[in-house]
């Protein structure tokens, strides 16, 4: 029997997977408990107290809804640039590289690029560079395909960026109060030193701390509106 057939360990887990995924921890707990076959959370705890245990290939099933916060994910070092991880692959038999370090760039060299900054809020930019006709990234069934490898590898980043966050910065409490994951001030309303703009706490966790109109960075997101002082 492994360590995840202990509850409290499966608590841990729903946690971890609360603060990587950046839903509330009840709906971790009944993730958790549908991954184990059992309806819900409570199902899963009146289970168990009568002997009931999770069966082998469950568990196995579990491993797959940690895979936000699996090694990959905190494989990648999002404290210095440059020093993020690179990834190879094929599209249709091209080789791309793709680089994740605080943003997701994949790129063939001499072609094209995407560039996909961490902000939900932010789209894609796509660089061409070479115009001739044989560019695949101009194939409409092609730049899907490189899309989508960018948003996965995004929300890796953005699950890895979480996992370093206070628990009240990835979801606001009960009361709508959410905490800066930089300056740690906790509030429920949220101001951009941009663009003037005001938040509330849910709006800014689910756009990860940028603002939600004008994209700025966390650092730019204050609690009060201070510029306005007299
Ligand atoms: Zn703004």
């Amino acid at each position: 029997m492994t360590l995840r057939n202990e509850l409290q360990s499966l608590k841990t887990t729903a946690k971890r997977i609360a603060r990587a995924r950046r839903i509330a921890h009840h709906e971790a707990l009944d993730l958790i408990a549908r991954k184990l076959r059992q309806p819900h959370w409570n199902a899963l705890v009146a289970a168990w107290e009568t002997g009931w245990r999770p069966e082998g290939d469950a568990v196995e099933a579990l491993a797959s809804a940690e895979k936000t916060i699996d090694p990959d994910v905190m494989a990648i070092s999002i404290l210095g640039i440059g020093q993020g991880v690179e990834e190879h692959g094929h599209i249709d038999g091209v080789p791309y590289t793709l680089e994740i370090d605080f943003e997701v760039v994949m790129w063939v060299e001499g072609r094209w690029a995407i560039c996909v900054e961490h902000a939900p809020s932010k789209e894609p930019i796509i660089e061409i560079y070479d115009r001739s006709e044989n560019n695949p990234i101009l194939n409409t069934a092609f730049r899907s395909k490189a899309l989508a490898i960018c948003r996965e590898a995004v929300e890796r980043l953005r699950a890895r960026i979480a996992a370093d966050w206070p628990r009240r910065s990835t979801k606001p409490d009960a009361e709508g109060n959410a905490q800066h994951p930089l300056s740690k001030g906790v509030a429920s309303r949220w101001y951009c030193l941009h663009c003037d703009g005001a938040f509330t706490a849910s709006q800014m966790s689910e756009n990860m701390w940028h603002c939600p109109k004008c994209s700025a960075t966390p650092i730019d997101i204050f609690i009060a509106p201070f510029w306005k002082a007299a």
